[in-house]
């Protein structure tokens, strides 16, 4: 079973608040085969109080197995190891 798994706390999406998102990095949603991975806002607030932190997140999660085949491409070209695969 394939299983994503995100640690917010280790992902530093850098926030642009004039353009109210994230600018740069997103290197995971970028190297994914399947366009599974995406962002959206943090439900609660950063521990620095930084306004509009995201988060990663995988679309059709519950069914992985069906989409994700474990490349594993996200996993590598996260700079702070904030991703795992798990199979
Ligand atoms: S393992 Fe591959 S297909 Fe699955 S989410 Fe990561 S980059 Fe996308
Ligand atoms: S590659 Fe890593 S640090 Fe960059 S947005 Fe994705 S999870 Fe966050």
């Amino acid at each position: 079973m394939v299983r994503f798994v995100y640690n917010a706390e280790r992902c530093t999406l850098p926030y642009d608040p004039e353009q109210r998102r994230p600018t740069t990095c997103l290197k995971c949603i970028e190297a994914c085969p399947k366009s599974l991975l995406m962002f959206r806002p943090l439900k609660k607030k950063s521990p620095d109080g930084a306004p509009g932190r995201y988060e990663i997140y995988m679309a059709f999660r519950s069914r992985a197995d069906k989409y994700c085949p474990s490349c594993l491409k996200c996993v590598e070209v996260c700079p702070n190891g904030a991703i795992r695969i798990k199979v």
